[in-house]
Formats: C-alpha cells, sequence, structure tokens
C-alpha cells in the first residue's frame, strides 16, 4: 500500500449483520487500506465469505495486513434465533429483529476481549451496537458512529426525536412538517419508524433512544454521502445539531472494475457478464431495473401486481425478486415470463446492482429507498421510482423526490417492515411510465445525469469525500499522538 500516506493507524469496523450495512463497510475498509490505513472487520463466521469474496475480488490485491477478518460467535439459540441465523437476509419474519438486537449485545464481552488484545486506535461502529461506544471508553478507543443513511435522514431523525410533531394530528395520514429541518419536509404518523409511534417504553424505543445517546457520546459520525448532494442537511447536522461529521462516499465507488462490482454482498444469481450481455443488446435508457434492496420480501399478491404494473407499462425490465426456482411461479401472473421473453428479465436472489445500474441501457430505477440502493443509483445518474418500506426509507423518498428532483413516488403511504404497503398495479404502471416517458422524465434524467458527475467528482483526488477522508485520517492520527 502507499507507505507515504500510512499513519500506521488500525481500525476496528464492526458492522450491523445485514447486507446493506456489512456492503459500505468493506468498502469503507477498501478506502482505508488505500490510503495506508488497517482495518479489522468484526463479524460472525457465517458473514465471513461474503467479506473475504468482495476483498479477494478487489482490484487492487489487498493483503490480510491490509483489512483483516475477525470473527466472534453470535449466540444464536441462546437468544431465541434459530442456529445460524446470523444476518438480517435469513429473517422469514419481522418479529425475530427484537432477538436478533438481543443476540448482539452478547457480543459484548468477546469483542471487548478483542478490543484489549488489538488495541485499535478507532472503532467505527454501527449504530446498532450502542453498547460499543461504552465498551470502547473502558479502553480510551475513540468510537465513530456509522448509521449507513443520508445526512437528510440523520437529521429527519434528530429531528423528529426532539420535537415529535407526529404527536399533533389527529390521524395517521394527517401530513405534517418536519420541524426544524430545512426545506418544509411533509411526512405523515404512517410513515414514520414504528420506534417513534410506539409506546414510549417499548424494547425498540428504549433502543432508538440509546442509540442516540450513543451517538452524542461518539467521538463522530462517518456518512456515506457527499456534501454536495445534500449540502443544507450536512451545515445543519455538524452548525445546528452540533455532530462532528465526515462524509466519505458515495462508498461505492471504490470498485473499479467489472468483477468487483459484481462481488458485493452475495454470490449474485445471474451471471455479471450475461446480465450485461442483454442490456447491451438494449438501447440507451431503455430498461427500468426494479429490485428492493436485501431486507424487503413482498407478498405473492404484491408479487403478482408488479409484474402487471411492468407489463402494463410496455418498459422493458430487470426485476429482482427474493424467491429461487424452488419456490414455484405462483407468484407470476400466467404466461409472464413467456410474454416478456426478450423483453424483461427476472433475477431470482441476489442481482449485481451495481453494474446492472451503471449500464447506459438502464434508464430508472424502481427503489425501495435504502440508503446504498439510493446513493448508487444517484452515482449511476439514474431516474427513480420511490417505493420505500420501513427503516428510514420514507425519508429519503424526499430527499429523491422533492430535494434532488429526480424521482416519482409510486405512493407507498404506510410503513411497514418486510412487506411494506400494499402498492396496485395501476400505480406501478403509472409511476415507470411518468419516470420514462415524456419531458419531465427528460429533466429528471438530465438532473440525475448531472449529479452522478457532482458525486463522482467527490471522490477524485481534491474532491469533497476525498479531503473529508483525508481530514478523518489525519484527525486519527493526532488523537493517537
Ligand atoms: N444489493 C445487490 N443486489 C441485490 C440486492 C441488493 O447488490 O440483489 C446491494 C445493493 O447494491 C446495496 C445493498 O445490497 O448495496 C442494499 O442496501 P440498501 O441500503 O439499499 O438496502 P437494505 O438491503 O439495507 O434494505
Amino acid at each position: 500500500m502507499d507507505s507515504e500516506n500510512h499513519y500506521g493507524l488500525h481500525i476496528f469496523l464492526f458492522p450491523f449483520m445485514s447486507h446493506g450495512h456489512v456492503i459500505p463497510t468493506i468498502d469503507m475498509a477498501k478506502l482505508f487500506a488505500s490510503r495506508g490505513v488497517k482495518s479489522t472487520i468484526i463479524t460472525t463466521p457465517l458473514n465471513v465469505p461474503f467479506i473475504s469474496k468482495a476483498i479477494a475480488k478487489s482490484k487492487t490485491p489487498y493483503t490480510d495486513d491490509d483489512i483483516h477478518i475477525q470473527t466472534i460467535k453470535l449466540p444464536c439459540v441462546e437468544a431465541g434465533l434459530p442456529e445460524g441465523c446470523e444476518n438480517t437476509d435469513s429473517f422469514t419474519s419481522a418479529v425475530l429483529l427484537p432477538n436478533f438486537l438481543r443476540a448482539t449485545r452478547l457480543l459484548q464481552e468477546q469483542f471487548e476481549e478483542q478490543l484489549l488484545q488489538h488495541n485499535p486506535d478507532c472503532v467505527v461502529v454501527d449504530h446498532f451496537f450502542p453498547w460499543v461506544t461504552d465498551s470502547a471508553s473502558k479502553f480510551g478507543i475513540p468510537t465513530l458512529m456509522f448509521h449507513g443513511i443520508s445526512f437528510f435522514s440523520l437529521c429527519a431523525k434528530n429531528c423528529m426525536e426532539l420535537y415529535q410533531p407526529h404527536k399533533n394530528v389527529s390521524s395517521d395520514l394527517e401530513p405534517f412538517v418536519i420541524p426544524g429541518l430545512p426545506g418544509e419536509i411533509k411526512q405523515t404518523r404512517s410513515q414514520l419508524h414504528e420506534y417513534l409511534t410506539s409506546a414510549e417504553d417499548t424494547d425498540m424505543s428504549r433502543f432508538f433512544k440509546e442509540v442516540s445517546e450513543s451517538e452524542e457520546k461518539s467521538y463522530g459520525v462517518v456518512v456515506n454521502s457527499v456534501y454536495e448532494l445534500e449540502k443544507d442537511y450536512a451545515d445543519y447536522y455538524r452548525n445546528v445539531l452540533g455532530r462532528k461529521a465526515w462524509h466519505i462516499g458515495p462508498l461505492s465507488l471504490c470498485n473499479s472494475d467489472t468483477e468487483e462490482k459484481a462481488q458485493r454482498g452475495k454470490d449474485a444469481s445471474i451471471d455479471g457478464n450475461e446480465c450485461l450481455k442483454w442490456l447491451d443488446t438494449k438501447k440507451p435508457n431503455s430498461v427500468v431495473y426494479v429490485c428492493f434492496g436485501s431486507i424487503a420480501n413482498f407478498p405473492d399478491s404484491q408479487l403478482k401486481d408488479i409484474a402487471t404494473g411492468l407489463e402494463a407499462s410496455g418498459k422493458q425490465f430487470i426485476w429482482v425478486v427474493r424467491k429461487s426456482k424452488k419456490d414455484g411461479d405462483e407468484w407470476l401472473p400466467e404466461g409472464f415470463e413467456k410474454r416478456m421473453e426478450g423483453k424483461g428479465v427476472i433475477i431470482r436472489g441476489w442481482a449485481p446492482q451495481v453494474l446492472i445500474l451503471e449500464h447506459q441501457a438502464t434508464g430508472a430505477f424502481v427503489t425501495h429507498c435504502g440508503w446504498n440502493s439510493t446513493l448508487e443509483g444517484v452515482a449511476a445518474g439514474v431516474p427513480m421510482v420511490t417505493w420505500p418500506v420501513a427503516a428510514e426509507q420514507f425519508y429519503n423518498e424526499k430527499l429523491v423526490s422533492e430535494v434532488l428532483g429526480i424521482g416519482v413516488p409510486v405512493g407507498a403511504k404506510k410503513w411497514l417492515r418486510l412487506t411494506g404497503d400494499s402498492v396496485k398495479w395501476e400505480a406501478v404502471e403509472k409511476a415507470v411510465r411518468k419516470i420514462m416517458e415524456g419531458e419531465e422524465a427528460e429533466e429528471m434524467r438530465k438532473k440525475a445525469k448531472v449529479l452522478s458527475n457532482l458525486v463522482k467528482g467527490a471522490v477524485e483526488e481534491g474532491g469533497s469525500s476525498y479531503t473529508d477522508l483525508n481530514a478523518l485520517i489525519q484527525d486519527l492520527s493526532s488523537l493517537r499522538r
């Protein structure tokens, strides 16, 4: 590695065991390694293959001295989880989340042993592990919190917690403005995370209170974003909410060649090159890419509506569905695949998302607004149909459609973990047509291309994310001295 930039720093990275958290963490480790900073990724055995494969397929040949993987054992059964349930990807039901969080809390002792043994200079900790801030401070080690969300959502979340405007509306569907947040952003109670709408002393509400306290106790926050993309919100987070934050994204852009981009997360269910070859046969901006991330899992009735809506739109598509061949085809309208031959591809399982998004034939992205997917869409310069499901995705929808002006909401109204709100096929057809046809679509596409160039520039030498990563490394080096 670049020895001139080598500060001799060693950072622990501890991602929540979910692809949407592990993937950007691997990218962060690569980014640190490219500046000569050693990372150790702490995870559980069943998550190792995703990480080691991504590192092995990197264009830069990273060694174990650059990025090391350290395993700790997740006590699944003790916490009421099925054996081997080490990633949210294996959740069959949303009710497993509290048990999963309980299991991760039982990692404390093993984690502290690792701190004692390796004495890292800093821990980048996932916000799902709020207890880590106290563990690290026992050993005098600073923590940086990584929520994996946008500045916009960090601010919206903080404003909602501070001002609780949802308590002053008379119905779940009555819109209110999020107080304090720049831009007159509206939400409804039905779109909020359950920890805000449930009674104050549930496990979830207590947990998120602890997360906020831990954020305040941490040395600062690392954000997978770009200053120029959400300037007002980056400023608000730092200057009004008073948090120390470094923006170092888009993390996905640290992957440079096809092989590297194809190896993020699980093994793709389609050969990356095959997928690209299919896209090569299509005209620029003529294909809609439809994918809802690694957790959302729609019921069959919803999948049928998506299929019907896509067919009615007349657009070509690549659609990722969390099903395998052995699940049969009951969830598809009769004869759908036959009719769609040559027009649409269904990927059952996992797609090489970044490769697909970056292909010139891809003209729009129907997304659940997970922050990684959203930022990957921005980096690729594609306008989006926003279809938030849960987590902070309803905030991201506002950022994409109202602040950035590159999205059309499909009309999901209700926050619902895993399954999401029900959306009818007519709404799918309408949103897909709106993002693909006409002047407004053309305008959004132009804006999306401008934003793509802007975020790509941020990671180039001298760009804002490049510079802020340097500042972070300098800061950690001076703490060390
Ligand atoms: N992803 C992928 N292929 C898939 C589904 C997801 O590569 O078929 C990747 C996607 O590129 C992103 C991550 O998985 O990096 C999903 O993270 P996001 O924050 O968008 O959503 P989550 O899965 O956390 O809901």
